[in-house]
């Protein structure tokens, strides 16, 4: 039987990267990324975690959001689902970028009552993308466009 995290990195992998982008280096880290997100001893079953890739349009029809996010389950019962929400509508590695960073969070674990306020939510969002760079470490010769995305997201949090 193949796992959920195979299932997800075929489907992410041939249904929403553009051909040029299907290379094998980028095939592992996704599916390395996948893994360890349903990796039964890590957060499921104790946070059960699914991944939905979605268009833009409609994660602005049911989110009122255009970005890759992670719902967090605060009730912390198995009953209601973690997800990622992911924007595929990229087509290019930013997708999987997106998701190192949602990945980053889940390692983080889900905020704090007394968080948010402004200084404590971007310490957070970069500590999401530290974490999440940690699964580059073997691929240097995408440290630059992941630290693009990041650099890119980090600014418009604010
Ligand atoms: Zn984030």
């Amino acid at each position: 039987m193949e796992s959920r995290a195979l299932i997800m990195t075929n489907e992410i992998f041939n249904d929403f990267m553009s051909p040029e982008y299907r290379t094998d280096e980028l095939k592992t880290i996704l599916g390395n990324v996948l893994e360890n997100i349903y990796e039964p001893d890590s957060f499921y079953p104790k946070h059960i975690v699914g991944v939905i890739p979605l268009t833009r349009e409609r994660m602005i029809e049911i989110e009122r959001n255009p970005n890759t996010h992670i719902k967090w389950n605060h009730v912390l019962t198995p009953t209601k689902p973690q997800m990622i929400l992911l924007n595929i509508s990229a087509s290019d590695e930013t997708i999987i970028w997106d998701l190192l960073h949602e990945y980053g969070h889940l390692v983080d674990g889900p905020p704090s009552s007394e968080e948010g306020n402004r200084l404590r939510e971007h310490d957070r969002e970069k500590r999401a993308w530290d974490n999440g760079k940690k699964e580059l470490k073997d691929y240097p010769q995408f440290h630059a466009s992941y630290d693009k995305r990041a650099k890119e997201c980090l600014s418009s949090y604010r």
